[in-house]
């Protein structure tokens, strides 16, 4: 399954008709961001060419170098741009400048927001970026302005598309007996939040996605019930430490997951001969090590009550965000729909939870502290967002 998709408020009841280009900025409103002057963050991702950009990008001697034969992931088939050095920064990036940013791709131009397209069009927000949050542009006027520049033609059909994908799972749901209502799996997952940002509540989660039983189109308050009341079989340490030490194992080092710390140094973590090893990137691609860590060593560190405020704020985010719920999507169509819908939304929620609680708890080991307050899982934030609006989903980011 390509790019699939559904309806919000009624979920599986898309027999009402949808507002012409429902559009929802939510996630822009009222937040301001500034680009911070040494960061260059967003050019460490492999810009995609839209397809007159690559023709314009082909056709002009000087841009036409810095297009790549590939993309460093092999299911992306368009045209990019290079990385310098296989794992570098951006072919055009000189000292964290853009040397073509008034000719510079389209993919760069909105970041840090990203459009969705899936039953609507959705505004979201790229919390990688250390500039969200400063004083500066105003991010749904931004939004506004960029949403302006598709034209009503382009995003009409991009949703059309989008749509139907939504609607093939929807009916795909239904006939496996798995469906749920999407407003539904929202309001359990935001009755779940305490669970989720607790060792024994999420045990019971991950459980409950792995092993309950959920009848089609139950209401929040009884999927919710069924994952509180599961038995907590899972071990969320022995998981957080093989998935956290997977995320670093990874053939490729262009593919490993990228920080910035908060002095603006980009720094990638490798697991190699069972140690995880930390070198700072620097633009050429080279590498320079600077830690070396038993994984072994790293565990869930405790939160102090800001940090785990802020965990529950941004799994808020995240369960409002309808590529997130794409990604769930997506899952339940790679198992076949063996699992109900809402065990494969909670279980990937949870999951999430807990790759974010041991990215935090890893970087705050790093710089020796004991507990996760609001600080540490800004970090955590930071470190993972990117990652997260990078899984893949039905319906489209455009
Ligand atoms: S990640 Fe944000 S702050 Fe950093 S360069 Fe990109 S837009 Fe600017
Ligand atoms: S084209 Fe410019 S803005 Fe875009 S990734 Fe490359 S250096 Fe960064």
């Amino acid at each position: 399954m390509e790019n699939r998709s559904a309806n919000e408020s009624e979920g599986m009841q898309l027999s009402r008709p949808q507002p012409d280009l429902e559009i929802d900025y939510t996630e822009v409103k009222g937040k301001t961001y500034s680009c911070i002057d040494n960061c260059a963050l967003c050019c460490l991702c492999q810009p995609e060419l839209l397809p007159d950009e690559a023709i314009r990008f082909r056709g002009d001697p000087v841009l036409a170098q810095g297009v790549a034969e590939r993309h460093i992931s092999p299911e992306v088939k368009g045209t990019a741009l290079k990385l310098r050095g296989a794992h570098g920064a951006c072919h055009f990036l000189a000292n964290k400048r853009c040397k073509i940013y008034d000719l510079r791709p389209h993919f760069c131009r909105l970041f840090p927001v990203n459009v969705f397209v899936g039953w609507r069009i959705q505004l979201l927000t790229n919390l990688s970026c250390r500039g969200m949050g400063l004083p500066g542009s105003n991010l749904q006027e931004e939004a506004e302005k960029i949403i302006a520049d598709y034209g009503r033609a382009e995003l009409s059909e991009q949703l059309d598309h989008a749509k139907k994908v939504f609607a093939d799972f929807v009916r795909n749901c239904r006939a496996t007996g798995v469906a749920q209502s999407f407003s539904s799996l929202r309001s359990a997952a935001d009755s779940l939040m305490d669970e989720l940002t607790d060792e024994l509540g999420l045990s019971r989660v991950l459980t409950y996605a792995e092993h309950g039983r959920t009848r089609q189109n139950a209401s929040p308050t009884d999927i919710a019930r069924l994952a509180r009341r599961s038995d907590a079989v899972a071990d969320i340490q022995e998981r957080a430490l093989m998935d956290g030490t997977e995320l670093f194992d990874l053939p490729d080092l262009s593919l490993l997951p990228i920080y910035i710390d908060e002095g603006m140094v980009w720094k990638i973590f490798e697991l190699k001969e069972k140690r995880i090893v930390g070198y700072v990137l620097a633009e050429d691609g080279t590498t320079d090590e600077f830690v070396r860590i038993d994984p072994n060593e790293v565990e869930l560190l405790p939160f102090e009550e800001q940090g785990r405020r802020l965990l529950g704020e941004y799994l808020s985010t995240i369960n409002s965000r309808d590529c997130f719920l794409g990604h769930a999507a997506y899952l339940c169509d790679m198992d076949d729909y063996e699992f109900n819908f809402a065990q494969a939304y909670l279980g990937a929620m949870a999951n999430n939870a807990l790759d974010l609680w041991w990215r935090s708890s890893f970087l705050a080991g790093l710089d020796g502290r004991e507990e996760l307050g609001a600080k540490e899982i800004r970090n955590g934030i930071v470190f993972f967002d990117m990652d997260l609006l990078d899984l893949p989903t039905i319906g489209a980011f455009i």
